[in-house]
């Protein structure tokens, strides 16, 4: 009995998230702590920028604070103000319908396609009013949303779209990349994304106008002072523009771009752990694995199944806590929050992912033996609950 008791608790918590970092990313920040410059827009976070214009597609990236940070200062840089809405995908984090709000415009939530978790483009479409100015959908969990008909509409209708790409660095959609979509996006960099150096984001985008003004508002509205202390002239900015201090250190960016050298094979080991959840798991009473669309490649930031109706998913989380397994849900309902209380909508679908999804750990450094105690403490799991 003793025996069996050590083994249990000698087996090593499984984390829902972890990040992968190794010597490259520590020397990384010693040769920027060496090097004399390690606040924002310097040399680092020109290279983290160019680094994610590649990986989008795009031909500008603007390195900021955090993915949050990104969303509201695009939002500014566009204008967006008191009186107006911006259609915003419900099911999501939180940071997706709160930029709308430091705008002091109102997020009017749009429900969500069962499959995909990502927005129902068709509700959207007649959703639309006269106080409309935009869009932001999101490439939910890592699941890019339908992006082409989405670009279609804002042009029509003459809206800004914004992509919500936190989670999504790396993923694809016909071929095109994450990142690339609508007038701008945004990547998240915080520690349970796919590439992270704790907290950040990028913003990307290919109208050079927007990401120069973005660019300069993420720095009080002026110039990058590494470019300035460079000039042959010395001006005095001007602080014509509300600026705001979105700036990414450098340090932070150096952790970032040795990530994104990564991200190629961190998404290989995802798609395998991905694959092997979808093997195991498919014939599990009560449980539907992910559902991918061909012609889309998520990037698996998490890997949620949905619980039958009826179940206690919240329970679920429980037992395989008490198995030293963490996981959680999958995102929110936006329009269920109390801090959205003011925007009455409804959305059943994303209520229904919200209380339904179950997100498994999923981290690139997850070994096979890992998940598979996984899958067996789920099954245990599942089978008292059913
Ligand atoms: C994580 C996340 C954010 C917020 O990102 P931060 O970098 O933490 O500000 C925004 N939107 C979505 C969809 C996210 O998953």
């Amino acid at each position: 009995m003793i025996s069996r008791y050590r083994a249990r608790v000698s087996l090593s918590a499984i984390p829902l998230a972890k990040p992968s970092t190794d010597e490259a990313e520590v020397n990384a920040v010693a040769a920027v702590l060496q090097s004399g410059w390690i606040a924002g827009q310097g040399p680092m976070g020109t290279e983290l920028e160019s680094a994610f214009a590649q990986l989008a597609r795009t031909t500008s990236g603007i390195a900021v604070s955090n993915c949050t940070a990104g969303l509201h200062l695009l939002l500014a840089t566009l204008g967006v103000a008191a009186g107006d809405e911006v259609l915003v995908a419900d099911y999501s984090f939180p940071a997706t319908g709160l930029a709308v709000m430091y705008c002091g415009a109102t997020p009017v939530f749009v429900d969500v396609r069962a499959d995909t978790a990502t927005v129902d483009v068709d509700l959207l479409e007649q959703m639309i009013s006269p106080r409309t100015r935009g869009i932001i959908a999101v490439d939910a969990l890592g699941m890019p949303a339908d992006w082409h008909r989405l670009e279609r509409i804002a042009q029509n209708r003459g809206l800004f779209l914004i992509e919500d790409a936190a989670c999504a660095a790396g993923g694809e959609l016909n071929g095109r990349a994450c990142g690339g979509f609508g007038d701008a996006a945004v990547f998240s960099l915080h520690a349970r994304k796919g590439v992270t150096c704790g907290e950040g984001g990028v913003i990307t985008t290919n109208d050079a106008g927007l990401a120069a003004e973005a660019r300069q508002r993420a720095n009080f509205g002026m110039s990058s002072a590494f470019q300035r202390q460079a000039g042959e002239t010395f001006t005095l900015p001007d602080f014509s523009s509300l600026g705001y201090n979105y700036k990414l250190s450098d340090i932070l960016a150096a952790v970032a771009l040795i990530q994104v050298s990564k991200l190629r094979q961190f998404h290989e080991r995802r798609q395998a752990l991905a694959t092997t959840y979808g093997e195991t798991l498919a014939g599990m009473h009560g449980i539907t694995v992910p559902h991918v669309p061909p012609d889309r490649t998520p990037t698996w930031q998490t890997y949620a199944v949905t619980l039958d109706e009826g179940i206690d998913r919240n329970s679920i989380i429980l037992g395989m806590r008490q198995q030293s397994i963490a996981c959680n849900i999958g995102t929110y309902s936006l329009h269920r929050l109390p801090v959205f209380d003011s925007i009455r909508s409804e959305c059943p679908t994303s209520r229904a992912l919200f209380e339904r999804h179950l997100a498994l750990p999923m981290f690139p450094d997850l070994t096979i033996s890992e998940q598979y105690r996984v899958v067996d403490a789920l099954a245990r799991v599942m089978r008292q609950a059913t």
